[in-house]
């Protein structure tokens, strides 16, 4: 296969296992993102796929070549951290021809590459200016052009926009993106923002505890989490628990759920609902009994806060679509089956 194939790979540091039997494919081309929450091992994998770690078990191919063991300067990759690393003392021309001068690229090649990926990163004319006078979003797409220069087979970035301010890095995602489909190039970044992932990711990995718990494209991890952990970490989510019935039928907080059954005949496992399938009508037979306990107004969307049972819940709505309602009603909630994703416990 053409691309990156991680098998069975597991890292142990003494006792603690950081990354735990990893099995993921990269085809050639996507885009995949990393995403978990602090301490799940994504940098742990990278710097093993990147060849700064030694795995302690399974093996890493890139094109069908294991390069478990092949070193860093060897595996044509092409690396952009958190810190950038850009050499202070250079101009952004220099920064971005480094790689190129270390291989021994003549002089007017590496001037031609160096304008190229100017046009590039939308900065053309740069060329001499010193790195130190460019903004944080100008260093971070020099960062991405000295990458980029030897036309690697790997692009690896982990965390590569986090020092970014919130707009800046919004706009960042979409050109990285941009550029990723423009080169058609390998590329995998660690990232700890699940926003920023949905918006560059074909594939995002989702992990916990070293071990990968869902690799999907972005809407099938939003609309079919594998599990509560994924369904919990991915956007806002009410997750319920549920009971079968005697006649197999899921029954939350005292209510069927009407033309929803549990897979395999599971007695009792969670429903993750999302906000905004979830609909508030009045109370009466099949609706779950709810009282409105707070109403937020973001402007953009609404956010209604309901109490059943001792469960609190929370629908959201477009303001087109404001539900009628306030701060101490008694309302009733209605569940479709296709928005509800039945999980075990
Ligand atoms: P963050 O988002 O905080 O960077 P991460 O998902 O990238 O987290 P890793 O840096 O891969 O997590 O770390 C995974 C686990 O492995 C952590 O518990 C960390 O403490 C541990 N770990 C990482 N490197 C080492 C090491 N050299 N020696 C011992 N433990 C390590």
């Amino acid at each position: 296969m053409s691309g990156l194939a991680l098998e069975n790979v597991t890292k142990e540091f003494g006792s603690f296992t950081a990354v735990k039997n990893v099995d993921l494919t990269v085809p050639h081309g996507t885009f995949v993102c990393l995403l978990g929450p602090s301490g799940c091992g994504k940098t742990t994998l990278m710097r093993m796929i990147a060849g700064l770690d030694l795995p302690t078990g399974g093996a890493i191919k890139l094109d069908g070549t294991d390069i478990t063991r092949v070193p860093t300067h060897k595996r044509e990759l092409g690396m952009v951290f958190q810190s950038l690393a850009l050499f202070p003392h250079l101009s952004v021309g220099e920064n971005i021809a480094y790689s190129l001068r270390i291989r021994g690229t003549g002089k007017e090649d590496q001037k031609k590459r160096v304008d190229e990926l100017l046009s590039m990163i939308h900065l053309p004319g740069y060329a001499d200016r010193p790195v130190s006078k460019l903004s944080g979003g100008q260093r971070q797409r020099v960062a991405i052009a000295r990458a980029l220069a030897i036309s690697p087979k790997l692009f690896l970035l982990d965390e590569p926009l986090s020092a970014l301010d919130a707009k800046l890095r919004e706009a960042m995602q979409v050109e990285l993106r941009q550029l990723q489909q423009r080169l058609g190039i390998t590329t995998i970044v660690v990232t700890h923002d699940q926003r920023e992932a949905m918006t560059m990711a074909d594939t995002v990995v989702v992990m916990n505890g070293g071990e990968i718990r869902q690799a999907a494209a972005p809407v099938e991890i939003y609309r079919r989490p594998a599990d509560t952990f994924v369904a919990d970490f991915i956007g806002m989510t009410n997750l319920i628990d549920f009971t079968t019935d005697s006649a197999g039928r899921v029954t939350v907080l005292g209510t069927a759920v009407e033309g929803l059954a549990a897979p395999g005949g599971l007695a009792r496992g969670v429903l993750s609902v999302r906000p905004e399938d979830v609909h508030l009508t009045a109370p009466g037979p099949g609706a779950i009994a709810a009282r409105v306990t707070f109403i937020r107004d973001l402007g953009g969307t609404i956010e209604t806060f309901v109490e059943a049972g001792d469960k609190q819940i929370v629908a959201v709505s477009m303001p087109n679509a404001r539900p009628d309602v306030h701060v101490g009603q008694e309302v009733g909630i209605r569940l479709s089956p296709e928005a509800c994703v039945v999980l075990k416990s």
